[in-house]
């Protein structure tokens, strides 16, 4: 009897250690499965270099938005960064230069990669001249200090979304205020009030 009382004692064990060991295999494949799909998710809608949304899969998104609140920023000259330094030196300006917008923004702030090295920005709840003092910190932030020696400013274009405004109209104000930003100077951010583009 006693044998017959080690056999199934073992047994369970056994059978414990099996379904241990299946729970664990199960788990390790989830994990490896949730670990393709997040990277190709974010290969998909990422980019790579910022971390910021790619506009070609977030645009369409954006048409349905209203009551927000856009700032539209530019690296200023950037073209004469890559011409001095290199192409993989300019690499890193966008880099660190998104890194510092982001510092500057929540996490529920909608950041895109717009172009190169231009970058949309769309907030909620940062009406009137609100959106004009959070671009105003994102270009102090990009101008505080060097990146990798370099002085880097950023032009900065705002708009708020208006009542029954689409979003594109509001991008479109906030890109002709970067217009004026870059051609007074740069370095700067002009605040677009009007509703209507003239
Ligand atoms: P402005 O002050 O008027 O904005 O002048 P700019 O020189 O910044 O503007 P321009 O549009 O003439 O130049 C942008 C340059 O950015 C041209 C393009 O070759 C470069 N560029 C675009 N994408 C990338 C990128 O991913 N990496 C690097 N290194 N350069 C890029
Ligand atoms: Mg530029
Ligand atoms: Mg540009």
């Amino acid at each position: 009897l006693s044998n017959y009382n080690y056999y199934i004692g073992w047994c369970t064990k056994y059978t414990l250690l099996q379904a241990l060991l299946l729970t664990l295999f199960i788990l390790v494949i989830i994990l490896i499965i949730k670990s393709v799909y997040n990277k190709i998710f974010k290969q998909y809608y990422f980019d790579n270099m910022t971390s910021f949304l790619r506009r070609d899969h977030y645009e369409q998104k954006i048409q349905k938005f209203s009551n927000m609140d856009v700032i539209i920023c530019d690296i200023d000259h950037f073209k004469s960064i890559n011409d001095t330094y290199g192409h993989d030196v300019g690499d890193i300006v966008i880099e660190q230069v998104a890194k510092k917008i982001r510092n500057c923004i929540r996490k529920k702030d909608i950041a895109i990669r717009w172009g190169g090295e231009e970058f949309v920005i769309i907030f909620s709840g940062l009406n009137g001249e609100a959106i004009k003092n959070k671009a105003e910190q994102i270009r102090k932030a990009v101008c505080h200090e060097p990146i990798n020696q370099i002085y880097v400013t950023l032009s900065c274009g705002c708009a708020n979304q208006h009542d029954g405004e689409k979003i594109i109209d509001t991008l479109e104000r906030a890109d002709k205020a970067l217009y004026l930003s870059k051609s007074s100077g740069r370095n700067q951010v002009t605040y677009h009030s009007e509703i209507k583009i003239e």
